[in-house]
């Protein structure tokens, strides 16, 4: 699946916002953090600034630039409805994918009040277009479960959880209106454990409503090594993308021009 990300379940990755806080215990090790801190006063490095918060305008035109259809995790590095992103920033970064819609992006938050509202309001042009997927995490019942309530209550085509890291046994959940579920245990150091039971709870749930599963990974200090093989097998299945024809070159320089041509967003005036 991977095409220039390591993460099983996309192709690529875009970030056109950088940095985020932490919100709730699947927080505690966010990858994201740990790799951007690596960088921090690193000159002329991405992550230069570490994981503070920061628009990145100049990425919002890279969809334009991708011709073959992809897989896309939206903000790998960042959580879009942070409470300090405007929602025109947030508006703009859905319009990118509503025009660049020969690819499929996977849009997941822990933010998902705000998200509901949104797609409710100033994102409900977007909110069901079958190449714009939203999710949200889910890592243990107390926080994950209202998450999931705010998306069933949402606008959307293709609704799916990501359940990474699972902290607990979340017992049976609703997951009417949801397509997809992805589950995988926490890895790096200081991992907490995830139990087998609870990942085949998911995984029968979600085949008796005929939900698709996708096992990511064991995880544990050594990802490698524990693998995602569950009960002798792995779990690779997706919601079926929706098919939308790559305009051709000229179509897509035009895009890109009238892209380019809207109004110059600057980054400060765009967080709250
Ligand atoms: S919301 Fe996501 S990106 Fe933000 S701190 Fe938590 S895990 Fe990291």
């Amino acid at each position: 699946m991977a095409l220039n990300s390591k993460i099983e379940w996309t192709d690529t990755t875009w970030n056109p916002v950088r940095g985020c806080t932490k919100i709730s215990p699947g927080c505690t090790h966010c990858y994201a953090e740990t790799f951007a801190e690596r960088f921090r006063g690193v000159s002329g490095h991405p992550y230069e600034q570490g994981f503070d918060l920061r628009l990145v305008p100049e990425k919002l035109i890279e969809p334009f630039r991708w011709r073959s259809p992809r897989m896309v995790f939206v903000n790998s590095m960042s959580d879009l409805f942070h409470a300090s992103i405007s929602d025109d920033y947030i508006c703009r970064v859905v319009d990118v994918m509503d025009r660049a819609n020969w690819h499929t992006y996977q849009v997941l938050t822990k933010r998902s009040e705000r998200m509901a509202g949104l797609l409710r309001t100033k994102l409900r042009f977007a909110a069901e277009r079958s190449h714009i997927w939203w999710g949200v995490s889910v890592e243990d019942r107390q926080h994950g479960l209202p998450r999931l309530a705010h998306l069933q209550d949402a606008p959307a085509e293709v609704r799916f959880l990501s359940v990474e890291p699972l902290l607990e046994d979340l017992g049976a959940i609703n997951l009417s209106g949801v397509r997809w579920v992805i589950v995988g245990g926490e890895s790096g150091r200081g991992a907490r454990p995830m139990k087998e039971e609870w990942v085949v709870r998911l995984r029968d749930q979600c085949h008796r409503e005929g939900v698709a599963f996708f096992f990511k990974q064991w995880g544990g200090v050594q990802k490698a090594k524990t693998g995602r093989i569950l009960n002798g097998r792995s779990y690779d299945e997706i919601p079926a993308r929706s098919q939308h024809a790559v305009p051709d070159a000229s179509a897509l320089v035009a895009l890109r021009e009238l892209f380019a041509s809207l109004p110059n967003p600057k980054s400060s005036s765009l967080l709250r």
